[in-house]
C-alpha cells in the first residue's frame, strides 16, 4: 500500500507499477485506465501494453482532453493566475502523488523544466493533435525566453502534428511574439 489520496485504482498496485504508470503516461485519463487494468498484470505485462498502446486497440479515450490525442509536457508545475484558475485539474492531479520519493511529481506542482523531454514529437512519428504542457502553462514567467524558443522550435520541426496551447498568460505570449521578428515563436 503506498498511501491514501492516489488516483482511483491505484493505491494498492505494487511500487514498481505505479513507477511504470507514471514514468510513462503524462495524461490523467490514460493512467487511470491503465492503473485499473495493471492490478491483473506483471510490470512486464504493464510496460508492454504502454509500449504497444492497448488502450488505441480497445478504444479507450485517449487524452484527458477528448479533442486531443496526446500531451507533451516540457514543463510542469504552475501557480494560479486568475480566477478560471480555481479547479487546475493539473494541480489536482499532481497532489495525488505527493511524498512519493523518485516519481515525476516528488515536486508536487512546483514549476520544473523537463528539457530530456523536449525532442518528444520528433520521436512520434504518426500525426497527431498534440496538447503542449497539459500540466503547466508555457507562458509562466519563470520560464525562461530561450526555452520557450526551444519549445516551438521542435514544433515547428515536427511539422507532421498539430499543436495545441492553452494560457492564462496571453500577455507574454503577444509579447514574446512581437520581440521575437523572424524567430520560431513569432
Ligand atoms: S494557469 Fe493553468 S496550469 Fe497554471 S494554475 Fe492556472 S489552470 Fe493550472
Amino acid at each position: 500500500m503506498i498511501g491514501k489520496g492516489l488516483a482511483h485504482g491505484v493505491q494498492d498496485l505494487p511500487w514498481g507499477r505505479i513507477f511504470e504508470l507514471v514514468q510513462k503516461l503524462d495524461d490523467r485519463d490514460l493512467r487511470d485506465w491503465y492503473a485499473a487494468r495493471a492490478g491483473g498484470w506483471s510490470r512486464a505485462q504493464l510496460q508492454t501494453a504502454i509500449a504497444t498502446g492497448l488502450h488505441e486497440r480497445q478504444g479507450a479515450a485517449r487524452a484527458n482532453f477528448e479533442w486531443t490525442e496526446a500531451t507533451w509536457n516540457p514543463v510542469t508545475g504552475c501557480e494560479e493566475v486568475s480566477p478560471g484558475c480555481t479547479h487546475c485539474y493539473a494541480e489536482t492531479f499532481a497532489e495525488r502523488w505527493r511524498g512519493i520519493p523518485g516519481l515525476p511529481y516528488e515536486q508536487v506542482f512546483a514549476l520544473k523544466l523537463w528539457p530530456q523531454r523536449l525532442e518528444q514529437p520528433l520521436k512520434w512519428s504518426r500525426p497527431r493533435m498534440i496538447l503542449v504542457n497539459s500540466m503547466s502553462d508555457l507562458f509562466h514567467e519563470e520560464i525562461p525566453d530561450a526555452y520557450i524558443e526551444q519549445v516551438f522550435e521542435v514544433m515547428g520541426k515536427a511539422h507532421w502534428h498539430t499543436f495545441q496551447i492553452l494560457t492564462k498568460r496571453h500577455e507574454r505570449l503577444v509579447a514574446l511574439a512581437s520581440e521575437s521578428p523572424g524567430k520560431a515563436l513569432a
